[in-house]
């Protein structure tokens, strides 16, 4: 995710291009960079860091110019640097382009564009971009796109400027939101209307095979193949923090709600399905040394190593390799034992976890290869591991993690399928199925979250409560673990998760009128176990929630509440049932009133 902003006016163009990356930056805040042209000419500042420091640098070294294009990236392909800041430019310099998302078949089309000549500066995917427009272009910026746009795969917001065809700005979109808005003699074309705001309160959202032609006159609207559209021009009354939260209340709950694009982004360019096949060359690790590994030692914090304790139930089932799961801050300080042959796995969304980052390095040289599942590019767990596996989550503002477990899920789910194509574990169909179903994943939560509203209405019945225990089972236990994490981290609620199976061992005796539970029991092979279970709690008085499959209509009066899941591959059941208790805790906490998106560290006096 990044921000693209775009303005042809008659203000001064790089204070407006300044500000709209100002209220971008919540998209991406890892390098950013301007373009403006005017004159005959087109001028750069990129910078890496963020917005603040682009200031600094233009405050240095000043550039003018009729319109232009801004940027504010949070890198998928190439570190962030300089050099790979946006707007990127073709070979001559005169075309320049800025993109939101992933250009999935650009190494495809870097090696065609390298063997017809053009010279790639970046590591980037979006310089192919640049080089296609340039290859198309003869005179008109808007036909050059439009060919390049033919050949280009994956999601994208382009904004586009060239100077032999001046004072024009065209912008296209298939994925990534773009939208123009329409002032009195200005146009300004954004990811989102909070840039906009501040200058007119008209504005076009754009659909995906849209582009929009801007030029002193306004934009004109064309599909893909250059037939004109037919906009509707509607009018915003938002104010600007709720645009930068894109209506949501919090961060949180708009990360809640972006689960399932981030998931389809964390698959997209990873999957081949002509041949059948995972794609893990982009990790650095051959496919030898995957195929060779026996064994895999997680290592992760806090929510990551919830999602590693999943990734451990991935990993024996479809790679049909051992796996041990270890808290990084544990590890880092023990004797531990490595064998060569087993492959260590860091998780952290940060990239920079401290006890990741120590137990990384002791890990170092004494297994077979370091693999890193992170959310931040070129982080130093990314540098300092072998092979790295990006989450493509985009920045997450809320302190609790919702979006980059869901994606890390996604990132192992293709890591245990990738050791399995490599080892040869299982049957190529049985691969392709659960490959199927992985491609379902999004289309599910997005029913989960349309039936948000009978969640809220269980925070409200639940919320005056000051304990809770979560319960599951085999791969679920884990998401029990996660969904008691999310409640006590930020509505400071005492929740414990168990594995359904050590009730008995002593926790059952917490279980009275005051201690609801949330069991997940969706129909898997411990859905018997789980039942006894759910009867021992409502023999003590205990209320229980149960996250269930749809169909589960016996289960109903066994418990007092339903959570409905949809139906799933009992493997793939943690993607959808962590999303009510993310749901249940960002509502309990809203209720409560406390503060959703930075959490207290310590108890207020
Ligand atoms: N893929 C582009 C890059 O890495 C854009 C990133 C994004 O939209 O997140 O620069």
């Amino acid at each position: 995710m990044c921000g693209i902003v775009g303005y042809i006016g008659p203000k001064d163009v790089v204070p407006v291009l300044l500000e709209g990356l100002k209220k971008l930056e919540y998209r991406g805040y890892d390098s950013a960079g301007v373009a403006v042209a005017g004159g005959g000419g087109i001028r750069l500042c990129r910078v890496r860091g963020k917005v603040a420091a682009l200031e600094e640098c233009l405050g240095r070294a000043p550039i003018e110019g009729a319109y232009g294009l801004g940027h504010t990236r949070w890198a998928t392909h190439g570190c962030p640097s300089e050099a790979n800041a946006h707007p990127h430019v073709d070979c001559t310099g005169g075309i320049v382009v800025v993109h939101n998302g992933i250009i999935e078949n650009y190494l495809a089309l870097k090696t065609k564009l390298k063997a017809e000549g053009h010279v790639f500066r970046t590591e980037t995917d979006t310089e192919v971009i640049a080089h296609l427009v340039e290859k198309h272009f003869s005179g008109s910026l808007e036909e050059a796109v439009r060919a390049a746009l033919a050949e280009m795969e994956g999601a994208f917001a382009v904004g586009a400027i060239a100077v032999k065809d001046p004072g024009r700005i065209v912008a296209a979109k298939m994925g990534p939101p773009l939208v123009i808005g329409l002032g009195d003699g200005e146009t300004i074309v954004s990811s989102d209307i909070n840039p906009i705001l501040a200058h007119t309160s008209r504005v076009a959202f754009l659909e995906d095979r849209e582009m929009a032609v801007i030029d002193a006159s306004g934009p004109r609207f064309l599909d893909f193949k250059g037939a004109p559209v037919e906009k509707k021009i509607e009018r915003i009354s938002w104010s600007p923090l709720m645009v930068e939260k894109q209506g949501f209340k919090h961060f949180m709950l708009k990360e809640i709600y972006e689960q399932p694009q981030v998931i389809r982004d964390t698959l997209m360019g990873r999957i081949s399905l002509d041949r059948g096949e995972v794609l893990l060359a982009e990790t650095g690790i051959p496919a030898e040394v995957f195929r060779d590994v026996r064994k895999a030692v997680i290592i992760a914090c806090g929510t990551s190593s919830h999602a590693g304790l999943i990734g451990k139930y991935f990993l024996e089932s479809l790679a049909g390799i051992p796996a041990d799961v270890e808290y990084a801050s544990e590890y880092r300080y023990r004797d531990f034992i490595l064998d060569k042959d087993a492959l260590v796995i860091v998780i952290s969304q940060s990239g920079e976890t401290a006890d990741t980052l120590a137990a990384l390095r002791a890990a170092k040289g004494r297994a077979a290869a370091t693999l890193a599942v992170t959310n931040a590019v070129s982080s130093s767990i990314a540098r300092e591991s072998r092979g790295v596996l990006y989450t493509h989550a985009g920045p997450e503002i809320g302190v609790a993690a919702t979006k980059t477990f869901t994606a890390q899920l996604t990132a192992l789910a293709l890591v245990a399928l990738g050791l399995a194509q490599a080892k040869g574990a299982g049957t190529k169909e049985d691969r392709l199925a659960v490959i199927a179903e992985l491609q379902r994943i999004p289309h599910k939560v997005e029913r989960i979250l349309h039936r948000a509203g009978a969640i809220e209405d269980l925070a409200q019945q639940f919320m005056a409560f000051s304990h809770f225990l979560y319960l599951g089972r085999w791969v679920n236990y884990p998401v029990a673990m996660e969904g008691a994490l999310k409640l006590k981290e930020i509505s400071y609620i005492h929740a414990e998760a168990y594995a359904g199976g050590e009730m008995k061992h002593g926790p059952i005796a917490l279980i009275d009128e005051k201690m609801p539970t949330m069991a997940l029991i969706p129909r898997d092979r411990v859905y018997d176990k789980m039942r006894s279970n759910i009867a021992e709690i409502k023999a003590r008085a205990g209320f229980v929630i149960a996250a269930a499959d749809e169909n589960d209509a016996a289960l109903r009066e066994h418990v007092d509440a339903v959570i409905p899941l949809p139906a799933t591959p009992p493997l793939l059941t943690p993607f959808l049932a962590v999303v009510p208790l993310q749901l249940f805790a960002y509502q309990i906490t809203a209720k409560r009133g406390a503060d959703v998106d930075q959490p207290r560290t310590w108890p207020s006096p």
